[in-house]
């Protein structure tokens, strides 16, 4: 089970499309057991897969409160073809709510180990969208991660704020040891804007190898599928928004298979 968290603490850079879709090209295409856990109060992650945030009878608030186990939230096989622990404005307050709790960093990590221990928690994939902060939330899951993929949008502030990430995966490498940084994807990518070009070849050569070769088109069709509920192999199967997916989990698979020459890669690049 390899669990990956898609994190930015930038706003609107596209870690909500790109964990819904990437979940979904993993299942839908990939045939992999994939569970997407919502950690952001804004619950986009759990409309995007066709639920109705707001009816959510538990969600992983009630996990981290230690109210229910994992298990009990998970709604299986979304109208998006994945399982969803779910998550909406009931995760706001967690902050205030964990800042007497000592083991706070925790929580998830713990939730998943006890779920795993119930022999029911078999998938091949657990992808995690992260809210754009570094709270708690982003911290719980970052513990539980075995690393992160990075989206980012080819704009002229795209590298300030990274910084900040990477520094936080850093500091906790000391408690997470195999954490480290899967890729940076580019997001929302316009080929016309010199810009974006411009941009695009900055973050080929900052991160080198850790750069996805797939980068991930500005498309209407993506923006629209999460209205319906559904990702963009349901919405449009022949978008280009969807060949663009397809490939990243092409990518995303390939390091899970060839878990060496992704490592060396890593080291070779950075120290992370
Ligand atoms: P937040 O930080 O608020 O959680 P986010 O990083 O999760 O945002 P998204 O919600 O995925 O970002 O994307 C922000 C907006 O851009 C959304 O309206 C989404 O539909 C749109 N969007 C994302 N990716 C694309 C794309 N490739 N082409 C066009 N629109 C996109
Ligand atoms: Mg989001």
């Amino acid at each position: 089970m390899e669990i990956i968290a898609v994190a930015n603490q930038k706003g609107g850079v596209g870690k909500t499309t790109t964990a819904v879709n990437l979940a979904a090209a993993l299942a839908v295409i990939g045939k992999k057991k994939v569970l997407l856990i919502d950690l952001d109060p804004q619950g986009n992650a759990t409309t995007g897969a066709g639920l109705d945030k707001n009816e959510l009878k538990k969600s992983i608030v009630d996990v981290l409160l230690d109210e229910t186990k994992l298990h009990k939230v998970i709604e299986k096989n979304t109208q998006a073809g994945f399982d969803v622990a779910g998550a909406n404005r009931d995760l706001a307050g967690i902050d205030m709510s964990l800042s007497d709790v000592e083991d706070a960093p925790f929580l998830l990590k713990k939730a998943i180990e006890l779920a795993k221990k119930s022999g029911k928690f078999t998938y091949d994939y657990v992808i995690m969208d992260c809210a754009p902060s570094l709270s708690i939330l982003t911290v719980n899951a970052l513990v539980a991660a075995k690393n992160v993929i990075i989206p980012m949008q080819c704009e002229y502030y795209a590298l300030e704020g990274v910084a900040d990430l990477i520094d936080t995966i850093r500091r906790l490498k000391a408690i997470n040891e195999e954490l480290h940084v899967r890729g940076v994807v580019r997001t929302m990518f316009d080929g016309r804007s010199t810009l974006a070009q411009d941009v695009s070849a900055e973050l080929e050569n900052y991160f080198g190898e850790l750069l996805y070769n797939t980068t991930i088109p500005r498309s209407v069709r993506l923006a629209e599928a999460p209205s319906f509920g559904q990702s963009i192999f349901g919405y449009e199967k022949s978008s280009k928004g969807a060949i663009a997916y397809h490939a990243l989990m092409n990518e995303v698979i390939k390091q899970s298979d060839e878990p060496k020459l992704f490592e060396a890669k890593v080291r070779a690049q950075f120290d992370w």
